[in-house]
């Protein structure tokens, strides 16, 4: 429902119904203006879809958005008017795909506020991806209930999770029982208001589940109106392959009657950049079959891990950093080691794509190939200097220090542009600890990708951090700015909304968020954090008769 300028305002509007009706319309006296908390004036108003702005006005009674539209102030005396003239005013941003447990799980009341989202923008959060999320989910909303926490939160039930606690790390597959024993629990988590099954099958011990077995247990979130949302099995050359495990993605959600959607979609590494169109393409014919197909987007070129992670071969470190260390000792061992290190710095772009992150090191802000020269040596063996720890006394104390932290530049641009344009990929930000996408993911999308290349338009970036998101994720009551939906209101300075962490300064807060409304609240107040924690947890209700 929208307001078109000019309408009148008789019908009733939720807390102004009463007084609304008293007053009368065409000529309502001053006493009979409508109570309400707060008016936002005169910003451009984005209204979550992709209709254009306008100059209008913003009113919040309680948790709810009143009024849209102009000329607020002859309908309601506000306890509160602020003016936005000048600034963006658009729904909450919705972060679909998050790692904010060190903060939102933190004992620590201020560190719950979740700060690095607030400053984003971000007033809901997807929680529980890549396969990780508790299939508990009444008890974690009413540990939120209870702690307090500064965004909403909406969860998702992991398949990691579910199959940890039926098989543990193991590889086997389940027996019949097992089986229906990892269902029930997920039965149990989306009649609990999960909004969907959250998949990492590129992580271990996900990837020993077959797709048999991925199809049976989603098909329990189907059945109850969730979806499908995974890190999928090999977002580069590993095994399967890119497009190999975009179509098991798909088959998945063919097979198991439920909508898909990929956790930051990309082309990771040298073998496969330049498929995004690829992909794409597997997409697109699953939709015109009729499949529900989605994604969401991280704006960065690198992902971030370790150094060891990256390069060292499985078989070297099975047995931990003692046996590491005895592999290298051997001349044998440490060439074969050498070669296969060799083909995984490849497959990341070489060592100038491989940047070193871990603050307080020789090599901090440098590239590995930068090091390299430094040390005259190769570039695989100056990994190996770094992964045993370089000038430090033992290599433990390094990677305890982060020594070992990376950002891998291991996607390309114009596969980047190109998914980022699709109409169906919307923002994430897998905000982790230690990368800057954790606090500057959306910032960072508006101000390059809008800003400064103008790969997709201010309007299509908030539709597809707001509206869209609500409606591919399954928020029913926000991502939009309209009357009687739940006031998340993000208002921010286009001139100065802007990222601030890079990677080397991962956990610097984004600017220029002037005021942000969770349920209706103030959560930031002219570019200050109130300390109001108004989040809570979502629930998503599954459709009648399909719980008990
Ligand atoms: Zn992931």
């Amino acid at each position: 429902m929208s307001t078109a300028p000019g309408r009148t305002l008789c019908r009733p509007l939720l807390l102004g119904a009463l007084l609304a009706v008293l007053g009368g319309c065409a000529h309502q006296p001053s006493s009979s203006l409508a109570a309400a908390d707060l008016l936002l004036t005169g910003g451009s108003v984005y209204d979550g879809s992709l209709a254009p702005p306008r100059i209008a006005d913003v009113v919040i009674s309680g948790e709810r958005i009143v009024y849209v539209g102009e000329a607020a102030r002859s309908h309601y005396r506000a306890e509160r008017v602020i003016d936005v003239g000048g600034a963006i005013v658009a729904p909450g941003f919705i972060d679909p795909h998050t790692h904010p447990e060190s903060f939102i799980r933190s004992d620590d009341a201020q560190a719950r506020l979740n700060a690095p989202w607030l400053h984003q923008g971000v007033t809901t959060l997807f929680v529980g991806s890549d396969g990780s999320g508790t299939p508990e989910v009444e008890a974690l909303r009413q540990w939120f209930q209870q702690q307090g926490v500064g965004t909403n939160l909406a969860a998702l039930v992991g398949f990691g999770a579910v199959r940890e606690q039926v098989l543990g790390d193991a590889a086997a597959a389940p027996s019949p029982a097992q089986l229906q024993q990892m269902q029930s629990l997920v039965a149990k988590a989306m009649c609990e208001g999960a909004f969907g099954l959250s998949a990492g099958l590129f992580y271990a011990p996900q990837s020993f589940a077959s797709t048999d077995e991925v199809v049976a247990v989603a098909r329990e979130a189907a059945i109850r109106g969730g979806l499908y949302d995974t890190h999928q099995r090999d977002e580069s050359s590993y095994g399967l392959g890119l497009l190999g495990s975009t179509r098991e993605v798909l088959e998945i959600g063919r097979r198991a009657a439920i909508p898909v959607h990929f956790s930051h979609i990309k082309a990771l590494g040298m073998d496969v950049h330049g498929q995004a169109g690829e992909v794409i393409a597997l997409i697109e014919q699953a939709q015109a079959r009729g499949q529900r197909v989605s994604a969401d987007q991280y704006p960065w070129l690198a992902s971030g891990t370790r150094i060891g992670a990256a390069l060292l071969p499985r078989w070297a470190v099975d047995g931990g950093r003692p046996a590491l260390l005895a592999h290298l000792d051997d001349a044998a061992s440490r060439q074969r080691i050498r070669d296969e290190m060799s083909l995984n710095l490849q497959r990341r772009g070489g060592a100038g794509a491989i940047l070193m992150i871990g603050r307080g090191f020789e090599w901090t802000g440098k590239t590995l190939a930068e090091m390299a020269v430094a040390w005259n040596v190769d570039d695989v063996e100056a990994a190996l200097r770094i992964i045993a720890g370089g000038g430090l006394r033992t290599g433990a104390e390094a990677t305890a220090r982060g020594g070992e932290r990376i950002a891998s530049f291991n996607m390309r641009q114009d596969d980047v542009n190109l998914f980022m344009q699709q109409p169906w990929v919307i923002t994430g930000s897998d905000g982790s600890n230690g990368h800057p996408r954790q606090y500057a993911s959306f910032p960072k999308k508006y101000a390059d990708y809008v800003v400064r290349d103008r790969v997709i338009t201010l309007g299509e970036f908030i539709h597809r951090s707001t509206g869209l998101s609500a409606d591919l994720m399954g928020l029913r009551d926000r991502g939009y700015l309209r009357e009687g939906l739940q006031a998340d209101v993000v208002v921010f300075d286009p001139q100065r909304y802007a990222p601030r962490a890079d990677y080397l300064d991962p956990a610097q807060l984004s600017v220029g968020v002037d005021y942000l409304l969770v349920n209706g609240q103030l959560a930031i107040d002219a570019g200050q954090m109130t300390g109001v924690a108004a989040g809570r947890m979502l629930r998503h209700q599954p459709p009648a008769g399909t719980c008990p």
